[in-house]
């Protein structure tokens, strides 16, 4: 069977199953083999890998994916996409098709299932209404992770490795620069899609950072001070943290930590480094005990 990734032949998967588009699950399939060759190199993958597939779609990526990959495991959430993949991955025997939502999924024992326990490889074209809530689970649950190669809306990738002090900084790019390291691979236009979605697009990798730098507890801490810094985004850092209620500091609290770090009271979220937060949220934690 001739691989997927034209117009053409993603046309007649679509007519053939009488498929029709779901706006509600971000569907946007890839019908460029440029692109496609670009996302599988990017994640430099050899057959000692297991890659989870994020949203295959009718399998396009997938195809790709299971001719580099060792195993390649797909989570498609919609129901009437699974025939269809069925179909199109027919002539891969190492690839496994899950149908479930990947936000409630227990990707830890994907991993230990189906690789030991060893680091896998995540390669997606990202559901775009739900990018966020994806990438910090994907961190957030610790699982053993190599890289993350993935399609996004140019906007967030823009984010994920903004710098501070720029208008693009904030809690996503300190949560993304905590657990990773960001590389832009290259930008996608709309015409790269079927449909064609009304933004940009960019590929991003994300390689994996070995060990945690904080403890569990450190590190929730940090991210609740993190996301307490941006929620006023106009305030200064002390408005926000006092004015945040679930962490329980008060104005002076904050202003004795941030004096210890030779800083500015009237200075702001945006223009604090990484390093800087771990500093303050340390702080912060111990004086809270
Ligand atoms: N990988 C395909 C491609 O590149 O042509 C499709 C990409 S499309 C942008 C996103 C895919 O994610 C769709 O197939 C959609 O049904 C699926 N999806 C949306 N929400 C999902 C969720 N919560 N869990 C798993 N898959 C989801």
């Amino acid at each position: 069977m001739e691989t997927l990734g034209s117009a053409r032949n993603t046309i007649e998967i679509l007519q053939k199953y009488e498929f029709n588009f779901q706006k509600k699950f971000g569907q946007n399939f890839l019908i460029d083999r440029n692109i496609l060759e670009k996302i599988v190199d990017a994640a430099q993958l050899t057959k000692e890998d297991c890659v989870l597939e994020i949203g295959p779609g009718i399998g396009t990526m997938t195809q790709y994916l299971a001719q580099r990959a060792g195993n390649v495991i797909a989570v498609e959430i919609d129901n009437k996409l699974i025939p269809i993949l069925q179909d199109t991955l027919s002539d891969y025997d190492n690839v496994k098709i899950i149908n479930a939502d990947i936000l409630k999924v227990d990707i830890n024992n994907i991993v230990e299932e189906e690789n030991g326990g060893k680091p896998i490889k995540i390669v997606a074209n990202l559901p775009y209404y739900i990018t966020t809530p994806i990438i910090m689970q994907l961190f957030e649950s610790h699982i053993a992770l190599d890289s993350i190669t993935v399609m996004v809306q140019k906007e967030v990738a823009d984010r994920m490795q903004a710098q501070p002090g720029t208008k693009d900084y904030g809690a996503l790019s300190l949560a993304v620069q905590y657990y990773s390291t960001p590389e832009i691979i290259t930008g996608v236009p709309a015409s790269c899609f079927m449909p064609k979605p009304n933004v940009d697009s960019t590929v991003i990798r994300l390689k994996g950072h070995n060990e945690s730098r904080l403890d569990a507890a450190a590190e929730a801490y940090l991210f609740r001070v993190v996301r307490a810094s941006f929620n006023q985004r106009r305030k200064t850092l002390v408005n926000g943290l006092a004015n945040d209620h679930n962490l329980g500091i008060t104005k002076e609290a904050v202003k004795t930590a941030l004096k210890g770090m030779g800083l500015s009271e009237n200075v702001r979220g945006e223009t604090l480094t990484l390093e800087r937060f771990i500093e303050l949220a340390n702080i912060l934690m111990a004086t809270n005990k």
